[in-house]
């Protein structure tokens, strides 16, 4: 069975003007950077700007995907954070930007501490 406790949100909650935090169901939390969750904006418009205009990888990759240096996030604020029905959250950036719904799986997956741990434990065998 899926653990869906790892994709619910506990508690949503804007720390400050550069922090965002999510503790989940299954008791993690999530600290993210806003400039960082900025970058990883899963609109269609900013999957097409990480991946240099090539629209169809976009649409096609996994959400989030992409170079996110094409984002120019840093110094972004949250002007706004509002619940998308019971999957997602929806930030208003104060670069005028807001058509990102970030579903909470998508959230969870991105993770910067799980991301971290999940490269740290990579295989070392691939490839040959
Ligand atoms: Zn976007």
């Amino acid at each position: 069975m899926m653990n869906t406790k790892r994709t619910k949100p506990k508690t949503l909650k804007r720390i400050n003007n550069t922090e965002f935090r999510i503790v989940w169901q299954d008791d993690h939390t999530s600290q993210y950077d806003l400039s960082y969750l900025r970058a990883l904006c899963p609109c269609a418009e900013c999957g097409k700007l990480r991946n240099d205009g090539q629209d169809v990888h976009s649409l096609f990759s996994n959400i989030g995907r992409g170079n996110i240096d094409q984002i120019h996030s840093a110094g972004i604020q949250a002007v706004d954070v509002q619940l998308v029905g019971r999957y997602a959250i929806c930030f208003h950036w104060s670069d005028g930007h807001r058509s990102g719904i970030y579903d909470f799986k998508f959230l969870r997956s991105i993770c910067p501490t799980e991301r971290k741990k999940a490269n740290s434990e990579e295989p070392g065998d691939i490839g040959g």
